[in-house]
């Protein structure tokens, strides 16, 4: 079982390869209910209803699925999902019109495999009532709707691509997958500011302790 956290699971099986790590969250909220942050790759779902199985959840107990940007190892699994569950959708607001191809997104990494209507837009400071309540950070560079979702309470971030995992650290998203290099360098420096306890990073990592520590030491090499 991959709870890393209390009530924080690492879904099982949604890798594309050992050298690639795709980290989808599942969120234990308040009460009966769930929250998947990320989808994964095309046809990963099948790994995501299994682990839901393993865990004796059913996917109707999944109320909310939140992306953190348009790219397709994070959407691939959306609309699949999204049935499955019968989840309430989330992205940014300008994310979700890339997610809908209305327009095509044409910056670096892979498109969504298809177009998707969110049912919520979110925009930067929205809470989101989820995992005992998280905030929607807007976090432009990598993409341009780019979020990352922050429990207060626990001081956990979910950084999407905003952060890489590195050895026991992070980096920036490498320049060939980002949209704008220096515009993610001020949203990780923003980030710097929050208390992160653990950095729950997509790619690589996580970083489950002093997080925060990680995120500043990043924002000092890149000055
Ligand atoms: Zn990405």
């Amino acid at each position: 079982m991959a709870e890393i956290l209390p009530g924080v699971h690492q879904v099982e099986g949604v890798d594309p390869s050992p050298d690639f790590s795709t980290h989808v969250y599942l969120l234990k909220d308040k009460g009966a209910s769930w929250t998947l942050v990320d989808t994964g790759l095309p046809g990963t779902h099948p790994a995501t209803l299994a682990y839901l199985a393993k865990i004796k959840v059913e996917p109707t107990a999944v109320k909310k699925i939140l992306l953190t940007h348009l790219h397709r190892d994070h959407t691939g699994s959306l609309r699949a999902l999204a049935e499955k569950t019968r989840a309430r959708t989330f992205a940014h607001w300008v994310e979700a019109a890339y997610i809908a191809n209305d327009p095509k997104y044409d910056g670096p990494g892979t498109p969504p495999a298809e177009p998707f209507t969110v049912d919520e837009t979110l925009k930067d400071g929205d809470s989101v009532d989820a995992a005992g309540g998280l905030v929607a950070y807007h976090t432009p560079g990598h993409t341009p709707g780019h979020v990352a979702y922050y429990q207060v309470e626990r001081k956990l971030l979910f950084s999407g691509d905003l952060f890489f995992g590195e050895g026991a650290g992070v980096a920036l998203t490498p320049p060939d997958f980002t949209q704008h290099s220096p515009t993610a360098q001020i949203s990780a420096r923003r980030m710097s500011q929050l208390s992160v306890e653990s950095l729950l990073t997509y790619h690589g990592g996580p970083v489950l302790q002093r997080g925060g520590q990680a995120i500043r030491a990043l924002v000092e090499r890149l000055r």
